[in-house]
């Protein structure tokens, strides 16, 4: 792996490129081989040096850093300011956000967790951004003000391209001011009781910054092992309308704190949980703790993104094909991740595959364990307009080889179908 100056930057990709050399664009390298397989041999080329915060304008609620900035740096920085990225500690992170990759990787994966309910995800965060094309050209689209919309669609284009158009170098992000009161309600009760009371709640007028649907294991949830919780989490400026909405929620949910009862929503019992314990109970992983990260994770031999249309999650919930696997799902964008052991066989998670696909959504494989090699991805119906602009991006097919978004890697095709 090469880790450059930022001056040394362009000379390098120039010289790559006039020696035809394949490259893999990196920031901290926490999940590079995560997905599908990139072609060898390829030189890695790591933005970890690339770690300044360029510009905080707190008045206009913007900051640009440099693309290998741990996230969690950039969340410190803000965190004096009373402003934060609205953004979770990607799968495999500790509970304080160590192991949680560079910015630059967490735009180009362009995932999401359960925040995206009220703040979207980070492509709609971001203003502007600053890369090297293949070439060695420097280029930028956006800006640094919010009402700067030019070049938008080349911020969302390299968003979710896992390396594989340009090197990204440098974004500009809107910041968020921290809601100063913040707690949590963890519902646990028959799944089916569960989905009515969530389909209650996102059509209510509370605002919950997030609901997730978590099916953990043993140590998880205190649910007991493979249950299903609704896990909700509620912010405000105001400490009356926070203990308003719980009383509400509560008050729906046919139950004191902790004890159980509800007539319309089935038995559900009610658990508060303090602004720590939420933070927590937000972001499981298996091993998340102290020097997590990729080896960390390495307890789940199955790693899986998946969606769905949001209102199909009760039926995702109740597939056979979900067995083994925990999980962690937000209700109102039916995203999220399952994980699970090398005893998930191949054939349960290709049928959880179908499932998703004909849910309207999608899975994509992460993790597998050796000796497994199905498709990280499928063809996307815009394949061809994916390899177009590929092909614009990088003519010489240098960066990321095999690791094309929307385009089904190389080499793993899926047998047809007998007869
Ligand atoms: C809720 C949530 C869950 C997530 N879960 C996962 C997950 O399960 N697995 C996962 O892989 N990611 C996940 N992500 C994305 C995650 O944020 C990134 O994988 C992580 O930030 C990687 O950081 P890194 O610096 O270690 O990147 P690396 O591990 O070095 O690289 C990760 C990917 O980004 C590309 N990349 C990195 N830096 C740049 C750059 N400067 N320019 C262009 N391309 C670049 C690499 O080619 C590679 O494809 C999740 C994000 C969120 C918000």
């Amino acid at each position: 792996m090469i880790t450059p100056e930022p001056r040394e930057l362009p000379h390098l990709v120039q010289d790559l490129h006039q020696r035809n050399r394949p490259w893999l664009p990196a920031g901290l390298a926490s999940r590079l081989d995560w997905g599908p397989p990139v072609a060898r041999p390829h030189t890695v080329l790591s933005c970890a040096r690339l770690n300044r915060i360029l510009e905080h304008n707190p008045g206009d609620f913007t900051i640009t850093v440099e693309a290998g900035t741990p996230l969690v740096a950039v969340q410190q920085a803000l965190q004096p300011h009373g402003q934060w990225l609205p953004l979770d500690w990607p799968w495999g992170s500790g509970p304080a956000g160590e192991g949680s990759g560079s910015i630059g990787g967490l735009v180009a994966r362009g995932q999401a967790g359960g925040y995206r309910q009220r703040y979207l995800g980070v492509r709609d965060q971001m203003i502007g951004i600053h890369l090297l094309r293949s070439d060695g050209v420097a280029a930028r689209a956006g800006g640094k003000v919010v009402k700067n919309v030019a070049g938008y669609d080349l911020m969302r284009l390299l968003c979710g391209s896992w390396g594989s158009l340009a090197l990204i170098t440098a974004v500009t992000l809107r910041t968020q001011p921290i809601p100063p009161h913040r707690q949590g309600l963890r519902l646990q009760g028959p799944t089916a009781a569960l989905a009515a009371f969530s389909r209650w709640l996102l059509g209510s007028s509370l605002s919950p910054e997030r609901i997730d649907w978590q099916r953990l294991g043993a140590a998880g949830s205190g649910a007991g092992p493979g249950a299903d919780t609704l896990l909700i989490s509620l912010a405000s400026i105001s400490a009356q309308t926070l203990q308003e909405q719980i009383a509400c929620i509560e008050e729906k949910a046919g139950a004191a704190p902790g004890a159980a009862a509800g007539a319309d929503s089935g038995s559900l019992l009610v658990h508060r949980l303090a602004a720590d314990e939420l933070a927590a109970a937000e972001a499981p992983s298996p091993g998340a703790g102290p020097g997590a990260g990729s080896d960390a994770a390495a307890g789940a031999a199955w790693l899986l993104r998946l969606g769905v249309r949001p209102e199909r999650v009760p039926d995702l919930l109740t597939t056979p094909a979900l067995a083994g696997l925990e999980l962690v799902l937000g209700a109102g964008s039916g995203l999220g991740h399952a994980w699970g052991s090398a005893a998930v066989p191949v054939h349960r998670v290709e049928a959880l595959r179908r499932h998703c696909r004909e849910a309207g959504g999608m899975v994509t494989v992460l993790r597998q364990p050796g000796g497994s090699s199905i498709p990280a991805w499928l063809d996307a119906p815009s394949r061809p307009l994916i390899e177009a602009v590929k092909r614009q991006f990088d003519p010489k097919q240098q960066l990321a080889r095999g690791r094309l978004p929307g385009v089904e890697p190389p080499g793993v095709a899926e047998p047809p179908p007998a007869g």
